[in-house]
């Protein structure tokens, strides 16, 4: 089966948003076998959507668009395409059934706004796929040859709920013989150069099990992507299996996780299931280190507290900064990461600490401690190790990339504490 793609909005013509969508469809399809053969991106108004989704049926017979479902005036995906199928509009009273029960358990005032009746306009004869993360239901649309358009809503979260619910399942259905997949898996990295990587990894850098391997590098580490392509699904996932065993054999604790892990919810995780409990004393990141840990559901049992210390003055009332260590070694110094970290682990009576304090730039650099230098304490029990690191980017990617290194530290300290 070959399928085009046709996302509709003015906003992803004007660069505003980012075709995130597109790039979720040709993933989940081609990891069922089922080839996007072209993508095409249009505005909100009702021609250009009636000739992208008329020209991408008479190429390819199936069609899958997204956006222009909702309620305002833009959104005129479902009267352009029915006029296609040469289909009338009628107003389906089950959708106008719904959106008032959604509107009611909402709290919202007064009754349903007259622009959410259009939700309920759906083409004769159509079938529709449930929305069960928002109000647009979406649209299957066949003809009498078999070809069709499956109208999905916008929102990414939705569009990505309905695909999974309805879309796939139907597309599966029409699947004949055995499907030949493009399947993918990726393993997380962190603290170490792809180059560094390359050679760890030896035989296996280059098509380890003639897997085509990505190295994929961003402020979080580089990923490993390893792919299968044009096998069954069975064959697919056995040899990606084989690969990720293979690669992580070889390059061990550089790898933190797989696919979409985070590595705070996995640092919170191992200091969970040890009854240990982390505070946190940050200078160059701001705060940014307690947002990636408060941001995973649950910290609450593990993180204790944490100081925003930029100034010298609250590191010394603080977190117990010596003066002196101050005047020689300066903010920006092993030492003074290091008693950021015990004072924090001291006051917030925390089994570990991490520290940050570090040059973010774009400027206070100086020769002995250009921008990008960045120094990391770590109270463990009754020990204070401390490294620094030069990391690169704009002042937002040194930040992110500190922020990932000392839970990179905590997460390696993690493996070796008892
Ligand atoms: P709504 O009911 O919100 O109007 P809709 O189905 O009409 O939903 P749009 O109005 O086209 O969808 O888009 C809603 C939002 O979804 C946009 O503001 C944009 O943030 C996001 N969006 C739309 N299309 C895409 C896309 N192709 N990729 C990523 N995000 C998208």
């Amino acid at each position: 089966m070959q399928i085009e793609v046709v996302t509709i909005g003015d906003e992803l013509l004007l660069g505003f948003t980012i075709d995130t969508n597109a790039a979720h469809l040709a993933r989940e399809l081609a990891s069922r076998g089922v080839a996007i053969v072209r993508r095409t991106t249009c505005g909100d108004s009702a021609s250009e959507i009636a000739s992208a989704v008329r020209d991408a049926l008479d190429r390819s017979g199936a069609v899958i668009t997204t956006g222009g479902l909702g309620p305002t005036s833009d959104d005129l995906t479902k009267e352009s395409i029915a006029a296609i199928f040469g289909r009338a509009m009628r107003l389906d009273d089950g959708i106008v059934d719904n959106l008032q029960a959604r509107w009611k358990a909402r709290g919202w005032p007064g009754e349903l706004p007259k622009a959410n009746y259009q939700q309920a306009m759906i083409p004769e004869g159509c079938d529709i796929l449930v929305n069960n993360h928002g109000s647009a239901p979406g649209i299957w649309l066949e003809d009498d040859r078999g070809r069709w358009v499956a109208m999905l809503p916008g929102v990414p979260r939705e569009m990505r709920g309905m695909l999974a619910d309805a879309l796939l399942p139907r597309i599966e259905q029409r699947l004949t013989g055995t499907p030949l997949v493009i399947r993918s898996r990726t393993l997380r990295t962190s603290g170490i150069a792809e180059s560094a990587l390359a050679d760890l990894l030896g035989p296996l850098a280059k098509a380890p099990f003639g897997l085509s391997l990505a190295y994929l590098p961003g402020v979080a580490g580089v990923d490993l992507r390893l792919t299968a392509r044009n096998l069954s699904a069975g064959d697919a996932d056995a040899l990606l299996g084989q690969g990720a065993e293979a690669i992580r054999a070889q390059v061990g604790t550089v790898i933190y996780g797989e696919g979409n892990d985070d590595l705070a919810a996995i640092v919170l995780s191992e200091m969970r299931a040890r009854g240990l409990t982390l505070a946190l004393a940050e200078s160059c990141t701001g705060g940014l280190l307690g947002q990636r840990i408060t941001a995973v559901p649950g910290s609450s049992d593990v993180l204790l507290g944490g100081v925003v210390a930029y100034a010298n003055e609250v590191k010394v009332s603080h977190l117990a900064v010596r003066p002196e260590t101050l005047a020689a070694h300066g903010a920006v110094s092993e030492a003074t990461a290091g008693e950021m970290a015990l004072g924090a682990q001291k006051r917030f009576k925390a089994s570990a600490a991490l520290s940050v304090t570090g040059v973010a730039g774009p400027g206070g650099g100086t020769p002995e401690k250009p921008v990008g230098m960045v120094c990391f304490g770590l109270a463990l029990g009754d020990t204070v190790k401390t490294f620094s690191a030069n990391l690169y980017g704009d002042r937002p990617e040194i930040r992110e990339r500190a922020a990932q290194a000392a839970l990179n530290a905590l997460r390696r300290a993690l493996a070796k504490h008892s």
